[in-house]
C-alpha cells in the first residue's frame, strides 16, 4: 500500500491518503483523480507509510502558515512605514 500527499486541484488543500485512484477533499468535498491521462493530478509525492505521508503534509501547512505570516507582517510594516 502507498500513501500520498495530495494537494486539492479545486482549492488547493493538503492532506495525506491513502486512497487508490482518487481522494475526496477534507476542506472543499470535492473529489478528484490521481491520475488522469497518464498524468497524476495534485500527488505530491508518495510514501511507504502513513506517517511519513502525515509529516510531510505537517511540514508543508507549517511551511505555508510561515509564510503567510511573514506576508501578513510585511503588510504591517508596510502599513507603518505609510503613516
Ligand atoms: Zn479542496
Amino acid at each position: 500500500m502507498r500513501y500520498k500527499a495530495v494537494i486539492c486541484p479545486n482549492c488547493g488543500a493538503i492532506q495525506a491518503t491513502g486512497a487508490m485512484g482518487c481522494s475526496k477533499c477534507h476542506t472543499c468535498n470535492k473529489s478528484w483523480n490521481h491520475y488522469r491521462k497518464g498524468k497524476s493530478v495534485g500527488v505530491l509525492r508518495e510514501f511507504d507509510n502513513p506517517l511519513a505521508a502525515s509529516d510531510f503534509v505537517k511540514a508543508w501547512k507549517k511551511q505555508r502558515a510561515m509564510e503567510q505570516g511573514i506576508s501578513i507582517r510585511k503588510g504591517a510594516n508596510y502599513v507603518n512605514v505609510k503613516a
